[in-house]
């Protein structure tokens, strides 16, 4: 153990988190209390360095990246959740879908680029059947059969089944028949139905995002999870649903990733609202380490965060940068203001800047290449 840990241990055995950092040194699974304790400290670095040994005890110092590439196949949104500044009414000015061709040429120039991943997630357009699903990923598969492709979150998986009037499970059968071979975490939001309730009341509640979930893991299906924070929640908010999301991932190992999402207010409802803050976010990433035990990866997405701070949150628990993307709208229409894309060099030096190993993965964490 070097000065400098020890150190920070004996600190932090004297402080308000002594509790808290004694059951992470022993290996103890950390309580609700324990997770709203750890919200409540403005010890960023004690609650970082806890993040930092959890991750490293567990799970080593490899950080994986990916190169994937975006497509948002349709705006148009039944929904219209204050949340979001991405989905269009049906007919607006600004409402789009792309043409089987279209999605065929995007995935062409993704496959051209050797991207081992497809992230294909849209509105809840009622204007498309279901066949327009299954041809889109049919279209991928040939396009690119190199990639993974990891499509349609759980919003959009009952979506598609509701106006099927089919069973979830069916549905999820024969996606993956088409190609389909992950679902992106999306849609999860935060669980608690009130705030909930504020920020997307058409949305499917949290039991039922789960429940998707769930399914998918039973036909064996893997998938991603992500909280969307910065909001209305309270830390109590923040604690249920990674409690949550553990629970589940006990009962299934389904779980392939963990992505905290900051809320960008820009063209939302909520523009009103100041959005998270540098500090907040790693703090974010750090207790999801520390409370998400049971999941192998916790993702910073750099497109929210930009590639410094993620570079950062390498120290605090972090060991997933996510990947090139190319081309993305949700988050760019409410705000943030990265570039669409980080070439694989980059992820290279930020990586290993940080003292850490790069792994180029892909969307099931198979390594395409470790760089020594
Ligand atoms: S968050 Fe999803 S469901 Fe809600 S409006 Fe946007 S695209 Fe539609």
């Amino acid at each position: 153990m070097s000065a400098i840990e020890k150190n920070t241990r004996t600190e932090l055995s004297r402080g308000e988190l002594a509790a808290v950092a004694a059951r992470v040194y022993a290996g103890e699974r950390l309580s609700r209390e324990d997770g709203i304790r750890l919200f409540e400290s403005q010890d960023l670095l004690g609650i970082g360095f806890l993040a930092d040994l959890a991750r490293r005890r567990a799970w080593g110092d490899d950080v994986y990246f990916i190169n994937n590439a975006h497509i948002n196949h349709t705006n148009v949104c039944q929904n219209l959740c204050d949340l979001c500044a991405f989905g269009k009414q049906a007919g607006s000015p600004e409402a789009y879908t792309l043409t089987l061709d279209e999605v065929e040429a995007k995935a062409r120039a993704a496959a051209a680029a050797g991207v081992t991943e497809m992230h294909i997630v849209g509105g809840l357009n009622p204007e498309l059947p279901y066949d327009y699903y299954l041809d889109l990923l049919r279209t991928v598969r040939e396009a690119a059969p190199q990639a993974c492709i990891q499509a349609f979150d759980a919003v959009e998986i009952d979506f598609i089944a509701t106006q099927a009037g089919r069973p979830v499970a069916d549905v999820l059968q024969e996606l993956r028949q088409a190609g389909l071979d992950s679902l992106p975490g999306g849609g999860a939001e935060i669980f608690a139905p009130e705030v909930r309730r504020r920020l997307c009341a058409k949305k499917i509640d949290g039991q039922r995002w789960l429940l998707v979930h769930e399914t998918a893991h039973r036909l064996g299906i893997p998938t991603n999870a992500t909280m969307l924070y910065g909001h209305l929640e309270t830390a109590a908010d923040r604690v249920d649903h990674l409690l949550a999301l553990r629970e589940l991932q006990d009962r299934t190992g389904g779980f392939l990733a963990f992505i905290p999402l900051a809320f960008h207010p820009a063209n939302t409802a909520f523009s009103n609202l100041p959005g998270t803050t540098g500090v907040e976010d790693l703090k974010m990433l750090a207790i999801s380490r520390l409370l998400l035990d049971n999941f192998r990866h916790i993702k910073a997405f750099w497109i929210m965060l930009g590639p410094k701070l993620a570079q950062v949150a390498l120290h605090f628990g972090v060991n997933d940068l996510d990947g090139t993307v190319r081309e993305e709208h949700i988050f760019h229409d409410a705000g943030a203001a990265t570039p669409q894309y980080q070439p694989a060099a980059s992820f290279l030096r930020s990586i290993r800047a940080a003292g850490r190993i790069p792994v180029e993965r892909d969307t099931l964490y198979r390594e395409v290449r470790r760089y020594a």
